[in-house]
């Protein structure tokens, strides 16, 4: 990347917003969360809605640098996440966050196997939080995007590497049934996953992206599988 170009990253607006401090977003760490403006998909359920179709941010990637460096000391890592932090060029601004000393957990939907190759080739992520958003039949109907494949592609790439890293979901009743999930946890453990998986129960902001409400069918917990160990968040 040319000097003029990386200029040109590091001041456009292209983060909507910074949680100064989290003790819950990074396994065992202190952080803070960057929420980069953008999304590749459109979860039914998302109630990021301001953040997914955000045109820009509010702060800039030099604005970023700058809290970060006050933060020397204070937090162990930072959290990219979204909208989907991968959607922007992350290499340089990374490597900068990496200069300071920090942990680096990218939490991500999985669509830029390639993207993501990069910055582990490059021992740039230290974590990876990756969105299993559905099994492959009910994909495009959760997201509204047809990148099941990149996804696989990426989960595939995740449990080849050393990086530590959680596959995650999150459910809506009345989308994701107890016989979807252990769908998912069939594939998982069938590809060697062995670690905890994260349900995230679905939270009704009434903003999320379809207008959902909250599920009128019951998740039945009892069922589901005991194949791996699985956290309730
Ligand atoms: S929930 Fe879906 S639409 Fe919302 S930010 Fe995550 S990947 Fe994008």
């Amino acid at each position: 990347m040319n000097i003029n170009k990386e200029n040109s990253l590091f001041n456009t607006k292209i983060v909507y917003d910074l949680t100064k401090f989290t003790h819950l977003d990074y396994p065992e760490h202190l952080a803070c969360i960057i929420w980069f403006s953008g999304c590749n998909m459109r979860c039914d359920y998302c109630y990021n809605s301001d953040i997914v179709f955000a045109k820009s941010g509010n702060y800039t990637l030099d604005d970023m640098l700058k809290f970060l460096k006050t933060r020397v000391g204070l937090l162990d890592g930072v959290v990219l996440s979204g909208g989907e932090a991968t959607t922007h060029h992350l290499i340089p601004f990374c490597q900068e966050i990496k200069k300071l000393g920090f942990l680096i957990k990218l939490d991500t939907n999985g669509t830029n196997p390639h993207a993501i190759k990069e910055l582990l080739d490059l021992e740039l992520l230290d974590y990876v939080a990756l969105d299993y958003k559905a099994p492959k039949e009910k994909f495009i109907k959760i997201t509204h995007s047809n990148t099941y494949d990149k996804f696989s592609d990426t989960l595939n790439l995740l449990l080849s590497s050393k990086i530590k890293f959680e596959a995650r979901t999150t459910i809506h009743n009345d989308l994701l049934n107890v016989d979807d999930i252990n769908l998912i946890i069939d594939d998982l453990t069938t590809r060697g996953y062995n670690k905890k998986y994260y349900l995230q129960k679905f939270l009704d902001t009434q903003t999320n992206i379809a207008n959902i409400k909250t599920a009128s069918k019951k998740f039945d917990k009892s069922k589901l599988s005991k194949k791996l160990d699985i956290i309730w968040r």
